[in-house]
Order: structure tokens, then sequence, then C-alpha cells
């Protein structure tokens, strides 16, 4: 089978550090590989993954400028999926597209009508209700966990072929550091991932956190002061912004609770491994939780709000721990210990491998080919 994958055009494959799709695709596609998958990826040149093929529009990442109003950014996405509707014109060796690219990706593809499709959601499903209620028949579609295609609206959930969770190579790696005091919050500083809790819960007991994530794309502190100080820049007012800077900045003493910035690759790594656990306190419905799997993963065990994903990824009290208030978070951060880390590690190993989501994935490309013969046959 040889297959298109399109990662969109916000971030190179691997990410080299924040990047939700990216990471994804990044532990998918030599996954695949290994299973005789022929992939061409669609992404932007500076992608590094080894792929079978790469097609691209852009040379580098435009995710900054996915921050900026959408009348101004309207056209990147577009761009990108001309690039891939030219691409599959102009050969007929591809029996499957996976598509990743947002809304953008599966209009498309609709409209253009050529191979067989299976698009996966990554977001939070009440987004674009008039799209998400209207969904293009001949397209495929998969969430990334239960509870997320839960909050679908119906023609979407009853369109979906299942959902594949998420996997991360970390669940194939030896033990990497020996686990330490501080608590962790990985992920992007956004109100949705609700780092304001963290830093209170842990401020209060006195644990020392430590917050790694880029705010709307900036990656580092400097970065951030340019935007602060300059009233013109277009991220001055943006709400992740606001929200580092008045809910979550006040916390920061700079020796219990500290913001490092974005991290990447080893570093990302050792930091997370060498976590007492990993904290989730969602202030939303979590769709997918790459950040909670790598946890797992590394023998760092979660401790979370019950929402979204993660009572579909952790066993309370075997694999982490989930609260259903900050109270309760509290007391569960406390017991964290209790946590067998080999444990947590067993279970990242059988159900979040990246070998566990190709095998899935394979199953539902055979799923949609054969779906299309079926609404061919129909037509
Ligand atoms: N991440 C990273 N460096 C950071 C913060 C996050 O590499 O400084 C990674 C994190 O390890 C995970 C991804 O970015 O692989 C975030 O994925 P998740 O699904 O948790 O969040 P979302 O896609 O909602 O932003």
């Amino acid at each position: 089978m040889k297959i298109l994958m399109n990662a969109g055009p916000w971030l190179r494959v691997p990410p080299g550090g924040y990047g939700g799709i990216e990471n994804v695709v990044a532990t998918l596609v030599p996954a695949l590989r290994r299973l005789g998958v022929e992939v061409v990826l669609a992404s932007v040149r500076s992608s590094t993954i080894e792929a079978d093929e790469l097609v691209c529009v852009f040379d580098e990442g435009q995710f900054r400028d996915l921050q900026k109003p959408y009348n101004q950014v309207m056209g990147l996405a577009h761009a990108h999926q001309l690039g891939v509707v030219r691409e599959l014109r102009s050969r007929d060796d591809i029996d499957l597209v996976h598509d990743h690219l947002e809304v953008v990706g599966p209009a498309v593809l609709s409209a253009y009508g050529g191979p067989p499709v299976l698009h996966t959601l990554h977001w939070d499903l009440r987004k674009h209700p008039a799209f998400y209620g209207n969904w293009p028949d001949s397209i495929a579609v998969n969430g990334v966990s239960d509870a997320q295609l839960a909050r679908a609206p119906a023609e979407l959930r009853e369109a979906a072929l299942g959902s594949v969770h998420l996997a991360t190579p970390l669940a194939d790696a030896p033990p990497l550091a020996p686990r330490g005091e501080r608590f962790v919050v990985m992920g992007r500083i956004c109100r949705l991932k609700g780092q304001h809790v963290a830093a209170r819960v842990c401020q209060k007991l006195g644990l020392p956190l430590v917050l790694a994530g880029p705010v709307s794309g900036l990656d580092t502190e400097v970065e951030l002061d340019t935007v602060v100080h300059d009233a013109d820049h277009p991220l001055h007012g943006h709400p992740d912004v606001r929200y580092y800077l008045d809910e979550v900045r006040p916390y920061l003493d700079g020796d219990l609770v500290t913001w490092i910035g974005a991290v990447s690759g080893c570093a990302r790594d050792l930091l997370y491994a060498s976590a007492r656990a990993a904290l989730f306190p969602l202030q939303w419905d979590e769709p997918g939780g790459t950040a909670v799997v790598e946890a797992m993963a590394l023998g760092v065990p979660p401790v979370g709000l019950r929402r979204g994903c993660l009572p579909e990824l952790v066993d309370h009290g075997r694999t982490g721990f989930l609260a259903d208030s900050e109270e309760e978070l509290a007391e569960w951060v406390l017991r964290v210990d209790e946590i067998d880390p080999e444990e947590c590690r067993r279970e990242a190993r059988a159900r979040f491998s990246p070998s566990v989501m190709a095998g899935r994935y394979v199953e539902l490309y055979e799923a949609t080919v054969a779906r299309r013969r079926r609404q061919r046959g129909a037509a």
C-alpha cells in the first residue's frame, strides 16, 4: 500500500519541540514503513523524517502565522492543500490519503474526489459545527479517543470508523532518568491546559513545579518580552500571552514554580523522565493527550482532572490519579509515589507504542478502501 500522509503546513516533522499533530505523524510514519506501507509525506521542506517522498509548498513551518487573524492567514492551509491536490492529480499510484489538516483537508479533498481519504480528527469536536454537522460522505474519519468522538455532532459521530489512541516512541525506550523531585506540566501554555491550577496547587503544597511549553508559539522569555513590549506585534494581545502574563506569571517565583520555555529533543525527554509526576489540570475535554502517554511511557505517573480522554488513558490508582476538583487534585498529588512507574511503562508499551498505533491505522486504511468500493458499488 502507498499512502500520502498529509501533516499540513504548520510545523516540520518531527517538530523539534512542541507539535501535537507533527509528533503523531513522526511516530506513525516509521512504524507504518516497518509494516511495509510506503509513505509520501506532505509537509514543509525543512521536515527531516525519513519517508519515501516529500511533497511541500512551503520551505518552513507556518505555525507562527497561524496565530494571526484569520483573514490574514486563511491562504496558508489552502495553498498547502492545493499543492497536495496537484500532486495527487499528477500521479495514480496513491492508494489512500491519510489527512491531518483541520477542516481544509477534508473540504478540499472531498471536492477533489481523488483516492480514498481517512481524516484524523485531533481537535475538540464542538469546533466548526457548521462543517462537522455537515460531514462530506466521501471522507472516512477517525478520532483519537472515544471521549472526543462523544462530543461530535451526530453526523460526524456516525461517519467515524472509531478512535485510535495516540502513541509515542518513548514507549519502546529504556528508562531514561531516575525519578526526581519536580512536578512537570508539559504542553502549550494556555488556559485549556490549566498551568495556573498546577502552579496554585504546587505553591500551596510547597512542591517544586516546572512548566515547559511555548506561549502562543513563543519559545523563550526573551521572545515573549519582545511581544509584550511591542504594542503593534500581532501576538501582543493574544489570549495565551494574556493568560501567561495575568494568570501564570504571578506564581513564578524563580524557585518553587518556574517556566523554562519550550523544550525539545533529549532535553525534553530527560526533563520529563526525571519528573516525580506529570500534572494535567485540564480546563477542557482534552481530545488526545500525547503528553499523557509520553509521561506513562517514561514511567512518570500522570495526575490530572477527570476530563476528556484522561479516563481512557489513565487507570485511576494503577497508572496515575484522576481528580474531580482542584482540592482533590492536591490530595492525589501528595500520594503520587503510590503509583508504580513500571506499571505505567508496561501499560504504555501495551497500548501506546508506535507499532500498536500503526497496526490500528492499517486496519482503518483497509476499512477506508473497502468503504470507498462499497460507495462506488452503490453508486
Ligand atoms: N512538547 C514539547 N515541548 C514543549 C511542550 C510540549 O515537545 O515544550 C510536546 C509534548 O511532549 C507533546 C506535544 O508537544 O508531544 C503536545 O501534545 P499534546 O497533545 O499534549 O497537546 P496539544 O496538541 O493539545 O497542544
